[in-house]
């Protein structure tokens, strides 16, 4: 491929995402990696262990994405490819041995969080919730003090978490984990390998969304997982191919078209969100906000030691109104912006607004009026007038 290792860690993170992953560099090859759609390859006698056999053991397509995307986030091997990020989710969990224990936010993604709980109740896994953003609390639940409570064989991070936006001490909780024996895996979709690196931070495994940011035009459904440890890739490996949560050949080239321009898309998003978040804190319809750029909110600090920019979600909580709660006066805000779109998920080029307790798994502390921006890349000040008249509607 186009990009050696030693390449991609000697050149900024802007030009990898351009220069990463692609056929070799010799006559007549074509520049972009070819879209590849067979379910099986020729081959006459036993198979090799680096043959690709049969489609759902490898596809040339996926290839220069998880090449890139190892190289991004600072991997020694290449990223796996899933059907989705909850088929990520899914293999991810599976390193944790039969009725091992989990830590995982209260605030994860809910997906996650129903996955794991389902798992829990059929005695699977041992499932502790915590405050991810309360660092003595996720240590106390990695190596309880009472002898008798095991500790944890694998910690999830989430950060900043979805949707509340909470900033976990990434450093410290992944050495308190290791020293408990638990392995540690980081949902890095909020933040993408620009702006936070998990692996150099001491996680074992990445995981994306590569639906959001890393693709990034709300046109696939694709999930990833990185690590450096070759016995997890494996064991990763191995899962993805015997339960079959592949993903589809034209989206992982759609997903290297999209991460083409990440830096640029992450760049402009991230600046107008500073700009939104600022304007939107001084609002008398907004009730608070979170956003970790805004110097008073709590995960500021930390946020700026191991984040390169604060990312490109926002979320507020509406205030009530004459007549109307604080939900149903965030209701009236989706329905009246023109230019945002209501809709779930993030991380494309479009602007996108929801109200996140209309979804009935999202958990039941995240407050009913909490409305989530995800900030695209429309020019600042269209964005900002249209939240402007949508706010208006609330009346004064
Ligand atoms: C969307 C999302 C997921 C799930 O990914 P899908 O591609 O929808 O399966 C996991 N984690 C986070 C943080 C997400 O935003």
């Amino acid at each position: 491929m186009s990009l050696s290792e030693q390449q991609a860690a000697a050149l900024s993170a802007e030009t990898v995402v351009v220069a990463a992953g692609r056929p070799p560099r010799e006559r007549d090859q074509p520049v972009n990696p070819p879209l590849v759609l067979s379910s099986t390859y020729f081959g006459t006698d036993a198979l090799d262990p680096g043959d690709r056999g049969y489609g759902r053991y490898s596809n040339p397509t996926w290839d220069p994405f998880e090449e890139a995307l190892g190289q991004l986030e600072g991997a020694e091997l290449p990223a796996l490819l899933y059907a989705s990020g909850l088929a990520a989710v899914s293999s991810a969990l599976s390193l944790i041995p039969a009725g091992g224990v989990l830590v995982m936010p209260t605030h994860s993604y809910s997906g996650t969080l129903v996955m794991a709980a389902e798992l829990a109740q059929k005695g699977f896994i041992d499932l502790r919730t915590v405050d991810i953003a309360d660092t003595n609390a996720v240590k106390a639940a990695l190596a309880p003090e009472d002898a008798r409570a095991r500790p944890a064989a694998m910690l999830w991070l989430e950060s900043p978490t979805n949707p509340m936006l909470g900033i976990a001490d990434v450093k410290a909780l992944t050495s308190a984990a290791h020293a408990a024996g638990a392995i540690v895996v980081t949902d890095n979709t909020f933040s993408t390998p620009l702006v936070q690196q998990p692996l150099a931070l001491g996680s074992d495994v990445v995981l994306h969304s590569v639906t959001k940011y890393l693709a990034g035009h709300s046109d696939v459904v694709l999930g990833a997982l990185v690590t450096s440890n070759a016995d997890i890739r494996s064991a990763l490996l191995h899962h993805r191919t015997i339960h079959g949560g592949i993903a589809g050949p034209f989206e992982a080239w759609l997903a290297l078209r999209g991460l083409r321009t990440l830096a640029l898309r992450v760049e402009r998003s991230q600046q107008t969100a500073m700009v939104l978040a600022e304007r939107l804190s001084t609002h008398p319809r907004i009730e608070s906000i979170r956003f970790p750029g805004l110097r008073t909110d709590p995960g500021h600090g930390r946020a700026k030691t191991q984040m390169k920019g604060f990312g490109s979600i926002v979320c507020v909580q509406v205030a009530p109104v004459a007549g109307l709660d604080g939900a149903k006066a965030a209701d009236k805000l989706v329905q009246a912006v023109e230019l945002w779109l209501p809709a779930t998920s993030l991380g494309g080029v479009e602007s996108l607004i929801e109200r996140r307790r209309r979804h009935v798994a999202e958990p039941v502390s995240v407050p009913e009026n909490l409305v989530r921006l995800s900030v695209g890349v429309e020019n600042v000040e269209d964005l900002w007038s249209d939240l402007k008249q949508a706010l208006d509607t609330l009346g004064g």
